[in-house]
Order: structure tokens, then C-alpha cells, then sequence
């Protein structure tokens, strides 16, 4: 981090600026010094920037100052700003955020997502908020009803609008912003670009200033990175060998699946290790009781699919683990980013079985390095490295002598 900037220097109010000292963040991260001036000139900003790198912050203090500057009366249903995001973790984060950076100010917010009664979430609209955090889902369920009123927002952020994407939920994205009147200012940010979301910025934002953040460098140097190879069939075993260590404290474990994160955190309970698996299919309560948990420290290991893990924001994490490797690159450096976050050092593991090497390279040449390998642990695979790598992960299967023959490079 190259910047000095503080956050007196970007004209924050003192009310901000004593929420950020209580906070005890001192300076701004780059994607915060990069977009708190031009959102505090009313501009509209395309950030591209993935969780990790403070862009809560970075939109949310300049929406509470351009709102506290100017007080208005908000009628029944009505909201101000509003924060539309994936996922009922990530909106209760961010809400959480308001309500700590916003405590020296006479703003009210409230989050409103699906899974649970809609009833309080109708009361305090009814009163009108200055702002909103929303799911897509229930955000539109309670419009149609006509318990929500968009049409005086005067600040509207799209969090995270590439996983909108693959949530499905573009859709109803895109009915929202119809719902909003014409004269506001807009924020997107997304951690990657495809193409339907370049669509959407040009659709949503007007002359915006673009803000790029490219964690990949800055947070993978930090982090101490190494492969373990093993075969399939013994990753749960070594799973249970690798956090058994009494020192660890929090560890995240990603798997491919939501199968795979169940029986995976099954076998760790198994072997005396707290573990709980979050992901989709499990209920709200269950997935707020597990991140609880894990963020009072009761629950030592936390079992996620990608999608589940993206609105987990507890920090010091000491130790990711890939149960499985990635296909998407980009995903192993979120993955592993969820460690050393806003600064610190952190620990990444990765099990790769004999399918999983394609996906090895992949990530080796978009990380521009290799991952070193630890050769000396009880489950150490004995297939060797082929020329040609089987191809990827197609069916779960052992793969037991497969790929036997060949002699190439062990690493
Ligand atoms: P976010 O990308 O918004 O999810 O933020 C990532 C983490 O960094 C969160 O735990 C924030 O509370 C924390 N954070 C945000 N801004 C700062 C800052 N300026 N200094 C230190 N930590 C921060």
C-alpha cells in the first residue's frame, strides 16, 4: 500500500472520522482513498473490487455524509440510499457498517432479506428509512406488495453485481433499477466483469469514475501459500490431520460442493475438531448460529462453499483451506484472501488430487508463481505427474492408479 493518505484528508466529517478512530482504522485502504472524493462530489463510480479491500466502507461513509448534509423529512416507505447485495450475510455486514460508522449521526437504516417474517421488515419501512440494504428478492416482494417506495432514492450502490449474476438474480436487479427514479447517483461494484455486468454498468451509471482494486498481487504476496497433494479419497483424513494442531485458531475451509462441505465438516466433528458447514441449503438460523460461532471463536473451523463464504467478513482468519482447488482461478485468490485481510499475514493450504493439477496450473499462471509443496505429511499422493494431466475433475472418483505409467516431474 503505496497510499498516506489519512481520512482527514478526504474530507470526512468528524462524526465519520470519530467512528473510523473507535473503529481503529487509521488509514484508508487504496480502493477508500481512491473513491471517497469523487463519491463525496456526487459522481457516479464503477468499482471493481471484491470483499477484503474495504469497499463497504468506501461507499458507505460518503453515502452517510451526502445524506447527513442535508436533512430531509423521509415520507412513509420511503428510503434515501439504497444498498442492494447477494447475499443475507453481506447485507447484514454492511448494515452492520452503517451502524457503526453512522453512530455519531441521525440516520436510520435497516436490511431487509428473505428467509425470514416480512412483518418487522414492513414496520420500520412504514416509518421510511434514510437507508435501505436489500436482497434483490425480497427488496421486489415487498414493492409489489407496496411496502417499499423507491422513487425518491438519491444514492443507489449494486454490491457485488457479478455474483447477482450467478445467483440468478440479475433479473430482478435490473426490475429494481427500473423502480428508481432517473436523477440519482450510481455505484456499482463487481470483482470481476463479464460481459452482462459491463452491460448493466453502462445502463446504470452515467459518466462514472472507475475505481480498480487488483487484490491478486498485494494479497497473494502476503499470504504463505502450499500444496499438499493427496489422493481424493483421503482429503477428509488429512482435513483432520492438518487442523488438529491446538495452536490453529480460525480456519475456512472451502469445498466444491455442499455435499462435499457437510461430509467434510461431519468428519471434523467426528474427530473432536468445532466445525460447522455454511452454505445454501442450510436455513437462515443455521447459518447465522454457524458464523456466530465462528466468530466468537467456538467454532474453530468453518466449512464453505464459494458463493456461502463471499458475505463471511470475520477477521483473523489464520488458515485457508482448499478441500478442493478451484476451476476459476480468480476464485483461489478470493479464496485464500478471505486470510490476511486489511493488512495482516495469513496462511493458505491447498489439496490438490491427481484431477485437480490442471486447475493447479491454471491458478500457478494467473498468481504468477508456484505454490511450493509440502512433500513431508501422512497422506502424500503417490500418483506421479503425468505429461498430459487427466482432465479436470469430471466425476468424483479416486482415480486410484490412474495417470500409472508415467514418470515425469514429481514436485
Ligand atoms: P470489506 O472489503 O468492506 O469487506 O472490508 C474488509 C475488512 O477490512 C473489513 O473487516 C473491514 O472492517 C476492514 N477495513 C475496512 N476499512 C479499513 C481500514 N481503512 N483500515 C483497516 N481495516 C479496514
Amino acid at each position: 500500500m503505496t497510499n498516506s493518505t489519512s481520512f482527514s484528508e478526504l474530507k470526512l466529517i468528524d462524526p465519520l472520522l470519530n467512528a473510523l478512530a473507535q473503529k481503529g482504522y487509521t488509514t484508508p485502504t487504496p480502493i477508500q482513498a481512491a473513491a471517497i472524493p469523487g463519491l463525496l462530489q456526487g459522481k457516479d463510480m464503477l468499482g471493481v473490487a471484491q470483499t477484503g479491500t474495504g469497499k463497504t466502507a468506501a461507499f458507505c461513509l460518503p453515502m452517510l455524509q451526502i445524506l447527513s448534509g442535508e436533512h430531509r423529512r423521509v415520507p412513509s416507505k420511503a428510503v434515501r440510499a439504497l444498498i442492494l447485495t447477494p447475499t443475507r450475510e453481506l447485507a447484514s455486514q454492511i448494515a452492520d457498517n452503517i451502524a457503526a460508522y453512522g453512530a455519531g449521526l441521525k440516520l436510520r437504516h435497516t436490511v431487509i432479506f428473505g428467509g425470514v417474517g416480512q412483518n418487522p421488515q414492513v414496520q420500520t419501512l412504514r416509518r421510511g428509512v434514510e437507508i435501505l440494504v436489500a436482497t434483490p428478492g425480497r427488496l421486489l416482494d415487498l414493492m409489489g406488495q407496496g411496502h417499499a417506495d423507491l422513487s425518491l432514492v438519491e444514492i443507489f450502490v449494486l454490491d457485488e453485481a457479478d455474483r447477482m449474476l450467478d445467483m440468478g438474480f440479475i433479473r430482478d436487479v435490473r426490475k429494481i433499477i427500473d423502480a428508481l427514479p432517473k436523477k440519482r447517483q450510481s455505484l456499482l461494484f463487481s470483482a470481476t466483469m463479464p460481459e452482462d455486468i459491463v452491460a448493466l454498468a453502462h445502463r446504470l451509471l452515467h459518466d462514472p469514475v472507475r475505481v480498480e482494486v487488483t487484490p491478486p498481487a498485494t494479497t497473494v504476496e502476503r499470504i504463505d501459500q502450499r500444496i499438499l497433494f493427496v489422493e481424493k479419497n483421503d482429503k477428509r483424513a488429512l482435513l483432520g490431520e492438518v487442523l488438529s494442531d491446538p495452536e490453529l485458531g480460525r480456519a475456512l475451509v472451502f469445498t466444491r460442493t455442499k455435499h462435499g462441505a457437510n461430509r467434510a465438516a461431519e468428519y471434523l466433528k467426528k474427530s473432536h475438531v468445532s466445525a460447522e458447514a455454511i452454505h445454501g441449503n442450510k436455513s437462515q438460523g443455521a447459518r447465522e448460529r454457524a458464523l456466530e460461532g465462528f466468530k466468537t471463536g467456538k467454532v474453530k473451523v468453518l466449512v464453505a462453499t464459494d458463493i456461502a463464504a463471499r458475505g463471511i467478513d470475520v477477521p483473523g482468519i489464520d488458515l485457508v483451506v482448499n478441500f478442493d482447488l478451484p476451476n476459476v482461478p480468480e476464485s483461489y485468490v478470493h479464496r485464500i484472501g478471505r486470510t490476511a485481510r486489511a493488512g495482516r499475514e495469513g496462511r493458505a493450504i491447498s489439496f490438490c488430487d491427481v484431477e485437480e493439477r490442471a486447475f493447479l496450473k491454471d491458478i500457478e499462471r494467473t498468481i504468477r508463481r508456484q505454490v511450493p509443496v509440502v512433500e513431508n505429511h501422512p497422506f502424500r499422493s503417490t500418483i506421479p505427474f503425468t505429461a498430459a494431466p487427466p482432465p479436470a475433475a469430471k466425476r468424483a472418483n479416486g482415480g486410484g492408479g490412474r495417470g500409472g505409467g508415467a514418470r515425469r516431474r514429481r514436485r
